[in-house]
């Protein structure tokens, strides 16, 4: 069992699979793109399955696979493949931008992957455009509505960002009104490759939920997981429901259970913390397996207690882009 100096249990991984995208959200990282990684700078996929392994037998129970975009990678199917048979794994899950997750959807399925979180940021076309700086509008939404409709779990995320989608918040909500589907309101945090910097959001969850109140008065609280970074509401007649993800405020940090691994194999323990160690060469080094526990331990063992403490410690870590680290 992983256990942090705070005493609190360990047990969810995100998994960077790689820091490639084909879309450029712009709160993510700039229209040029970061500098990606080159490819021996990334875990191959048997790395990436063996770290697994290890980790599964640290007490990691669940594996959510991110980027980048994980479906550039082309061998991520063997990835999964593995991953869906790994013992002690209970939970798999993926957050994709659903571009190019339309030909994987039937053998995801045939593997019981079935927690999917798609990013959309916006409802309206020319919003959806401005914000990726690409015209994949239609086959994102083909794509959502094909896993839903087969049946996946599907939580969409969607960022709130001032001047640019926050008219979309109210029509995104119709996706919960005629579909089972989750609608998760995230505030914009400053990990965009040094697009802009920014102390204070204007959209943080308390206004959203103010917004959201004003057409939907009878809204009401769920019970969530206690690990749960969202919290969850229904409006009553609706299928489904929508969550807030106070991301920037950072109320959930007492009971984080998360462990990430950047694209290039950086530890990070926490989202505003900096990287702990690299494990891409230790990896490939000797007696990897047991230096690989050593050093996560030890990471685990020296965890910031909340965000704002590691944003207080670590300075700087704000040019970093999400692309890398995984969201
Ligand atoms: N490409 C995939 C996608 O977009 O779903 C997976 C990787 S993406 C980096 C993971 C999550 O991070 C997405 O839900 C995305 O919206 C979120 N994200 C990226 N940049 C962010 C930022 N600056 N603030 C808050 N969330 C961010
Ligand atoms: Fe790509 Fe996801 Fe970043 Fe958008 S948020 S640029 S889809 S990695």
């Amino acid at each position: 069992m992983l256990i942090d100096n705070h005493n609190r249990t360990i047990n969810y991984l995100r998994l960077a699979v790689t820091d490639r995208c084909n879309l450029r959200c712009n709160y993510c990282m700039p229209s040029e793109g970061i500098n990606f990684a080159e490819n021996n700078n990334l875990f191959t996929i048997d790395e990436l399955c063996r770290l697994s392994d290890i980790l599964v037998s640290q007490g990691i129970d669940k594996i959510r696979i991110t980027g980048g975009e994980p479906f550039v990678r082309k061998d991520l199917m063997v990835l999964l493949r593995y991953l869906a048979d790994l013992e002690g794994l209970k939970d798999i899950s993926v957050t994709t931008n659903a571009t190019l997750v339309g030909p994987y959807i039937n053998e995801l399925k045939e593997l019981g992957i079935k927690n999917i979180n798609v990013s959309l940021d916006a409802i309206d076309r020319a919003t959806f455009e401005r914000i990726t700086r690409r015209d994949q509008y239609d086959t994102v939404h083909n794509n959502l509505i094909r896993l839903i409709s087969e049946g996946f779990n599907v939580r969409i995320n969607f960022i709130a960002l001032d001047g640019q989608n926050t008219q979309d918040i109210l029509p995104i909500l119709d996706l919960a009104k005629h579909y089972n589907v989750s609608v998760r309101y995230l505030e914009e945090m400053p990990f965009n490759g040094g697009s802009k910097s920014f102390q204070t959001i204007a959209w943080d969850y308390k206004k959203i939920l103010e917004h959201i109140k004003e057409a939907h008065p009878n809204y009401y609280k769920l019970d969530s997981p206690k690990t749960s970074t969202s919290i969850n509401y229904k409006i009553p007649g609706y299928k489904g429901t929508f969550g807030v993800i106070p991301s920037f405020s950072r109320t959930f940090c007492g009971s984080c259970n998360r462990l990430r691994i950047s694209a290039t194999g950086d530890v990070i323990t926490c989202l505003y913390a900096k990287a702990s160690v690299n494990l891409r060469e230790i990896m490939r080094g000797p007696n990897s397996e047991e230096n690989i526990k050593l050093e996560v331990l030890d990471a685990i063992g020296k965890r910031s207690k909340t965000g704002f403490e590691a944003q207080e410690k670590y300075k700087g870590v704000f040019s970093n882009s999400m692309t890398s680290i995984g969201g």
